[in-house]
């Protein structure tokens, strides 16, 4: 097989899956590994979950693709769903965590415009840090150097300010300001968590100077840390949601809600060809169902906490020091060094597992995983850990 006409904008594993079942995923050899990346938090489901594919299945021969002229069943109940589950007031659904930032920029730029008398509330705010996407507008307010230095200029206006560090927003804000961008956890800088503290002097500052608050919930939203929206859990709400990643559990889908003040787009203002798709919102609704349910999300947080447990007590008397993080099943383990070494050791043994930021091994299993398949991971991140150790 050739691999290489596809553009080199990133290093791979040396790994071709071809088939996933439940937690595990399969190689064009039949070599069998557990799955704890989800394909970056998506596969909330597992792979190939009966209900999606029934769902996708159904779908497909009703109707693929419909343009925005027209309504759609199953798209106008994905959104309705949204919407009463968000407390939100309107959603836009497009295809992918990046395009639903887009969206969200250009609704906080026609706030500046709109509520500015001298059109200069145009500045974004966002975290060091931070990862928000790759296309221009995400790239322009994502928190690293490394994902902007070649494609600048980039959006004018866009400033990073440390996460938890209230005195240095405090500072960033003001009332050029049209929006704040947040990730209530950030999954992609190394799994750190906003403090309540650090969202309610956000939200306070984004009150005072007429910006919008952003939270960007595209990988600690839709179930993933145990709740269905992140902003539930740290009791602060925004002005607009991203969201993707797991929205789809597999098919591509991001959206962004917003409350009445902010929904200020009127007809021409915003669109997409294919967001909204039928396909995508059947398959999206149907694990929305599955998410959403109660004791899905209990389950959630249960095994993020057996987890913590559970590798504290089998790295119990090895000489290796680090911390984890993170809620329900957003984890990661900071071993305070690159985890790159530790990364290549795991899948060596079985265990297709990635890292976050510069220190960190990210733990985002399919959201159904068993204790079992939790025990199995672990035992070979520890098996792993004493190998490279020695
Ligand atoms: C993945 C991610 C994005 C970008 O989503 P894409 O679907 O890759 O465009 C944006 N923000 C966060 C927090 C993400 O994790």
């Amino acid at each position: 097989m050739n691999k290489d006409k596809q553009m080199y904008t990133g290093k791979r594993f040396d790994i071709t899956i071809e088939k996933g079942k439940g937690t595990y995923v399969y190689d064009v050899d039949g070599r069998e590994y557990l799955d704890f990346t989800a394909g970056y938090a998506v596969n909330a489901l597992g792979h190939c979950n009966e209900i999606m594919i029934n769902a996708l299945e159904e779908q497909s021969r009703k109707i693929f693709h419909i343009s925005d002229i027209v309504w759609n069943p199953i798209q106008t109940k994905l959104a309705n769903f949204l919407v009463e589950k968000s407390g939100m007031d309107s959603i836009f659904i497009g295809n992918s965590g990046s395009e639903a930032i887009e969206g969200a920029i250009k609704l906080a730029k026609k706030y500046g415009n709109t509520v500015s008398e001298n059109k200069d509330k145009y500045e974004i705010v966002s975290m060091v840090n931070a990862f928000h996407g790759r296309a221009v507008g995400s790239t322009s307010i994502t928190g690293k150097e490394k994902y902007r230095k070649s494609f600048k200029p980039l959006l004018p206006g866009s400033k990073n300010s440390p996460i938890n560090d209230i005195d240095a927003l405090q500072e960033a804000m003001s009332e050029k300001v049209c929006a704040l961008v947040i990730e209530p956890i950030q999954g992609e800088g190394g799994i750190v968590s906003s403090t309540p503290e650090f969202l309610k002097a956000a939200r306070d500052l984004c009150d005072k100077y007429d910006a919008l608050l952003i939270f960007d919930e595209i990988q600690c939203g839709m179930g993933r840390i145990g709740e269905l929206f992140a902003y539930d859990f740290f009791g602060v709400k925004p002005d607009i949601v991203c969201i993707a990643k797991g929205l789809g559990g597999g098919f591509p889908i991001g959206a962004f809600l917003s409350n009445k003040k902010a929904n200020l787009f009127q007809p021409g203002d915003h669109g997409t060809t294919f967001g909204g798709n039928p396909l995508a919102c059947a398959v999206s609704y149907a694990v929305m169902q599955e998410v959403s349910k109660e004791n899905f999300l209990e389950g959630v947080k249960e095994k993020g906490e057996y987890f913590k447990g559970k590798f504290a007590q089998k790295t119990e008397g090895i000489d290796f020091e680090y911390e984890i993080r993170g809620e329900g099943l957003l984890l990661g383990i900071d071993i305070g060094k690159s985890p790159s070494e530790l990364v290549n050791q795991c899948i060596k043994n079985g265990l297709l597992i990635i890292g976050a930021g510069d220190t960190v091994l990210r733990v985002i299993p399919p959201l159904t995983v068993s204790k079992e398949e939790l025990d199995k991971g672990i035992d070979i991140i520890v098996k792993s850990i004493k190998e490279i150790i020695k």
